[in-house]
C-alpha cells in the first residue's frame, strides 16, 4: 500500500554504523509507520507500536521483496504533512 506520492527516501541521517535514520511517516489508520526504502526504493510498512508520537521509533528490518535487506533501518517519526 502507497500513502505517499513520491518515492525518495527521507534519510534523516545515520547512526555511528551507518544504519540509514528514516523519517516515518504514520498511516492515515494510525497503527503503521511507512517509510520509503533506500534499499529497495519501495514503501515500507510497520507497527507503529502505540498511539503516542515516535513510540515506534528504533531499528527495524527492512521488508525488501527482493532480500537488499542491508543492516535495516531506524525509524523516527515525523509529523505528518496530510
Ligand atoms: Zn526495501
Amino acid at each position: 500500500m502507497i500513502f505517499r506520492s513520491d518515492t525518495v527516501p527521507e534519510i534523516l541521517g545515520h547512526e555511528a554504523d551507518g544504519t540509514p535514520i528514516l523519517a516515518a511517516h504514520r498511516s492515515p489508520d494510525g497503527v503503521q509507520l511507512v517509510i520509503t526504502c533506500p534499499y529497495c526504493g519501495l514503501t515500507h510498512a510497520h507497527g507503529a507500536v502505540g498511539n503516542a508520537f515516535g513510540a515506534g521509533n528504533g531499528h527495524r528490518l527492512s521488508h525488501c521483496a527482493d532480500g537488499a535487506s542491508g543492516s535495516g533501518y531506524v525509524l523516527q517519526e515525523v509529523a505528518s504533512c496530510a
